[in-house]
């Protein structure tokens, strides 16, 4: 039985169709949420993340401030860029576009960033509510990853969930968000990497597996059982010579063969991508209500 494919662009979009209904409502309110964005140096991915997230900010009626910098903005400047946002009513997000030119400390200019504007939920104080199940700003991949699974009808209480993956950003996150006492959570989880002795043992119990470890073909069919969930979380580059610009994008998991096996599976692209700039949009809306007591 082929898989069901959960259309992340498709749960996307209806996510931003809401938000923007709710922005509307807001703006009659006189509130009106804003991001904002801030980019030091001329890295050409990050430049088109951060163009992607003010784009999808315009879409949907947020107001986003640009900040671009040069390379060599020092440490001082940034800071007090960050102080200046936490000081703005107009802005109830503030994001600060990773990686940093290596002379900057990231840790630093993260918690620098005010924890009530801390849009992408990496400053430690939402990391620590987050893991004590209180309410934070929940970092964008994993909460979208959450949306994806509650919006394709999965049953994620008393599943077994394996997590491929124990980054910051997304494996230790979305285990946390997974084992919390809550209706989105209630699973039992398990989080593979790179030291773990037998993956497939693993995989292959799983109701729920998240593959964000990214490497191509991390995940086989042999790898799973039958009516498996799949998350895959990689954006890999693969050689591509019948594409233009040399290379193709896939995920961690051997799509194809996977999706002989599981029910439902997310698409790479178009699966797990496409929620991230919308829970920064979430994010930025639900701070702008809690700033105005709603
Ligand atoms: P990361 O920091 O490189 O972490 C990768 C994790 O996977 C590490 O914990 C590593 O284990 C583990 N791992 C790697 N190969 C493995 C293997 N063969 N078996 C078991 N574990 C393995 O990566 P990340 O930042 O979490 O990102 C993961 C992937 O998701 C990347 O492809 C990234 O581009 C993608 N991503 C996508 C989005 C999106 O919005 N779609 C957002 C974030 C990330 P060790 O800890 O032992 O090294």
């Amino acid at each position: 039985m082929a898989a069901k494919i959960i259309d992340g662009k498709q749960i996307a979009a209806d996510m931003r169709a809401e938000l923007k209904d709710e922005v509307a409502k807001l703006k009659e309110q006189n509130i009106v949420p804003g991001l904002g964005v801030i980019l030091v140096g001329e890295d050409p991915a990050s430049q088109s993340y951060v163009t992607a997230k003010e784009r999808a900010c315009e879409d949907i009626g947020i107001y986003s401030e640009d900040n671009r910098l040069p390379a060599e903005t020092s440490q001082k400047e940034l800071i007090d860029l960050v102080n200046r946002m936490n000081e703005d009513p107009k802005i109830n997000g503030i994001l600060v576009q990773l990686p940093l030119p290596k002379h900057l400390d990231e840790s630093e200019v993260l918690l620098a960033i005010s924890p009530e504007k801390d849009v992408d939920g990496f400053h430690p104080m939402n990391i620590g509510k987050m893991v004590a199940g209180e309410k934070a700003f929940l970092p964008c991949t994993p909460h979208g990853i959450i949306k994806l699974l509650q919006r394709s009808g999965v049953t994620i209480e008393g599943a077994e969930v394996v997590i491929v993956g124990r980054s910051n950003i997304v494996g230790k996150p979305i285990a946390n968000m997974l084992i919390q006492k809550s209706p989105t959570g209630n699973a039992t989880v398990t989080v593979c990497h790179t030291r773990t002795k037998d993956l497939a043992a693993h995989t292959r119990r799983a109701d729920i597996v998240i593959a964000a470890a990214g490497r191509p073909n991390t995940i086989t069919a042999d790898m799973v059982k039958d009516g498996v969930v799949i998350i895959d979380v990689g954006v890999n580059r693969v050689e591509d010579a019948t594409k233009k610009r040399g290379y193709r994008l896939t995920g961690d998991v051997d799509f194809e063969a996977v999706k002989e096996k599981a029910s439902l599976i997310t698409p790479v692209p178009g699966g797990v991508g496409p929620m991230t700039i919308t829970m920064l949009l979430y994010n930025t809306v639900e701070s702008a209500k809690a700033a105005a007591g709603i």
